[in-house]
């Protein structure tokens, strides 16, 4: 049996979206990830584990090589410092948008403005390219609340149908960047277990192409 190959996947609705594409490639957990209170899944294959755990941890899992392997969204890796991933695969889930949105009918183009958001090195970066100044207020939910109790003056965050922007009176005035979830992958892990990583990735891809 090869080593233990330990994947960190981000809970909530990417997870959802990344077991069919294990499953594709091989690997069913043992136990369900949905009713388990378990945070290390063994799987059919003894020498493959998973870990469920936050969205934003995962990048900080596997830079670190508590696992090898990882799946999370391009917006919490957009927000990550580390230079220790590899991101060989956009395995087109949990697809959706970075966008600036303020109330109806209101614009953005204030010589400074602020702006709440769980992004804010996104914000930060988008704002400065656009040479605006921008008083970046982090918030860690319900982003769509401040414009309207005036807390800022727009939103930066996640959008997929609008259904959320348009329930709160608010619209998307920027589009920042296309939003999916990737695998990454250790650096120091890709060059040690080049072979047993790069089957895995493989698989991956064929997977992401199957469900296409
Ligand atoms: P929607 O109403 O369909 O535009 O969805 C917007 C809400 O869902 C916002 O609160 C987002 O933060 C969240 N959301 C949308 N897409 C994703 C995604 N791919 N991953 C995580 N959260 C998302």
């Amino acid at each position: 049996m090869s080593e233990i190959l330990t994947i960190a996947l981000s809970k909530g609705r990417i997870l959802k979206d990344t077991l069919p594409l294990l499953a594709y490639a091989g690997v069913t957990p043992i136990d369900d990830p949905d009713t388990s209170r378990k945070l290390i899944l063994d799987t059919n294959q003894a020498d493959i584990k998973l870990l469920v755990i936050r969205a934003s941890d995962v990048p900080t899992y596997v830079e670190y090589g508590a696992a090898q392997i990882g799946v999370a969204g391009k917006d919490v890796l957009l927000e990550h410092d580390g230079t220790g991933l590899y991101e060989p695969v956009d395995l087109k889930i949990a697809v959706c948008k970075i966008m600036v949105a303020a109330e109806n009918g209101k614009s953005i183009d204030q010589p400074r403005i602020k702006v709440a958001t769980k992004y804010v090195k996104t914000a930060r970066n988008y704002f400065a390219s656009k040479g605006q100044q921008a008083e970046i207020i982090k918030l860690y939910g319900s982003m769509e609340l401040a414009p309207i109790a005036g807390l800022a003056d727009c939103i930066v965050d996640l959008v997929d149908t609008g259904n959320t922007l348009k329930a709160n009176g608010l619209s998307p005035v920027a589009h920042i960047a296309d939003i999916s979830s990737r695998l990454v992958v250790n650096k120091a892990a890709m060059k040690i277990r080049h072979v047993q990583i790069k089957q895995f990735i493989r698989q991956i891809e064929t997977a992401v192409a199957k469900k296409k």
